[in-house]
């Protein structure tokens, strides 16, 4: 059978790669999913240069073009990770995914109700991160999920039915 494979956020994958030092195991995604594919590891943040540990990133401003910024020091990742994240789908073309699996809430991987700070300073749930929203720019039928929906039997099963399903056919 032919090896299907799916990209993953790297801190899920038990990786200490987050701003603090620190990862986000899923086990899940190791010990089932990482039974049935071949899993493709990526971190935004530290494959662009951030550091480990480093300074967090939020997004602000346009919804639908956020920036990236460090609030503390002021530093501006938005050009970087844009060009990073354009860079990386070009050689992620070649892996051949057919789904992804991206950490929540994260300015960099996450999918949904991504927090975007305003003018007022309150933060909008509805942005998602500047890598995420690369990929599915130039994937939009790969099909992606967040670690935390999968915990969700229905949304879980719903994923793996759709990437199966996208192996298939491409
Ligand atoms: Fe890296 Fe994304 Fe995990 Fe942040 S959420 S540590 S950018 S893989």
């Amino acid at each position: 059978m032919e090896t299907i494979r799916i990209g993953v956020s790297s801190c899920l994958m038990g990786n200490k790669v987050r701003y603090d030092g620190g990862h986000k195991h899923n086990r899940y995604l190791t010990d089932v999913l990482g039974e049935h594919f071949e899993l493709v590891i990526v971190c935004p943040e530290a494959e662009v240069g951030m550091g480990i540990p480093r300074e967090t990133v939020r997004l602000e401003g346009e919804l639908d073009a956020p920036s990236m910024i460090a609030p503390k020091s002021g530093a501006d990742w938005t050009k970087r990770m844009n060009s990073y994240a354009r860079q990386r789908c070009i050689e992620l073309a070649k892996e051949d995914l057919s789904g992804f699996v991206f950490k929540k809430r994260s300015p960099s991987c996450g999918l949904f109700r991504v927090p975007v700070v305003q003018k007022n300073g309150h933060p909008l749930a509805q942005g998602r991160g500047l890598f995420a929203a690369e990929f599915a720019r130039r994937f939009p039928l790969v099909p992606c999920e967040e670690e935390g929906r999968l915990s969700d039997p229905h949304l879980r099963e719903n994923f793996i039915e759709r990437v199966f399903a996208f192996a298939r056919v491409k």
